[in-house]
């Protein structure tokens, strides 16, 4: 059985860097939405002429789209034995595909970290961030800088800040966080699913946490399917 991670959270609140080290920590692929879109808009495919339009407004994606694509980034070879999802999903709509997709293959979400920052918070950390060209590393000005100004520790690739990184579309990131997605903390933590974090801790203490968490619900949803085999038996 696979392991499947859902770091639930704000724009902002470190999803993409936890999800990067968690992923290197478990051997799993980090599958963040908001990364193959931008893939899609580099590379100028057909779904990247769709989706420009809302990136750039902070909007969300229309769930059909969205759903299509991480349903085929999940079907790959690499995500056989899991994946950390980053940024999906982001509906209850998506929440309920990404249940149905799962299922198809005999699996499930394992755990939802829901990685708590305030909103104060995410607006002062969505204002410094860059992000490197070649390898998506993310950087802070104020709480996590590059060595070197404006070149990547990771790769060497140039910094640079996102098309939707402007004030009112961190703004409104924000807002469609709170009406669309904040809602799925509610529907994971009555599925017994949700566990909290707090994002505003140190990047290497959230990080510790997280690992933590994933082991121990890996090591439930091991006992419950030994268990469930057993009464099968
Ligand atoms: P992110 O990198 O996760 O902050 O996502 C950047 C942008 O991609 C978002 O503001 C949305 O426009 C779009 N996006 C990413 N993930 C989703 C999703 N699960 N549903 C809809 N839109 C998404």
């Amino acid at each position: 059985m696979g392991l499947f991670v859902v770091l639930l959270g704000g724009p902002g609140a470190g999803k993409g860097t936890q999800a990067d080290l968690l992923g290197k920590a478990l051997q799993l692929p980090h599958v963040s939405s908001g990364d193959l879109f931008r893939a899609a808009l580099k590379a100028d495919t057909e779904l990247g002429r769709e989706v420009k339009g809302y990136l750039a407004r902070g909007e969300l994606v229309p769930d059909a789209l969205t759903i299509a694509m991480v349903a085929q980034r999940l079907d790959q070879a690499d995500c056989q034995r899991g994946a950390v999802l980053d940024g999906f999903p982001r509906t209850i709509d998506q929440a309920e595909a990404l249940d149905g997709v799962l299922a198809a293959r005999g699996e499930q979400v394992t755990v939802v970290a829901f990685v708590n920052v305030g909103e104060d918070v995410l607006l002062a950390r969505l204002s410094g961030r860059w992000t490197c060209r070649i390898c998506q590393a993310v950087y802070h000005l104020l709480y996590k800088p590059p060595r070197e100004a404006g070149k990547c520790d990771v790769c060497g690739g140039e910094l640079y800040q996102r098309a939707d990184d402007s004030p009112e579309t961190h703004k409104r990131r924000i807002e469609v966080y709170l009406e669309q997605t904040a809602p799925l903390v509610q529907f994971y933590r009555e599925r017994h699913l949700l566990v909290d974090i707090d994002g505003e801790a140190r990047i290497e203490d959230v990080q510790a946490r997280l690992l933590a968490v994933v082991q121990r619900a890996g090591r439930q949803q091991r006992l419950d399917r030994d268990k469930c085999r057993t009464c099968v038996d």
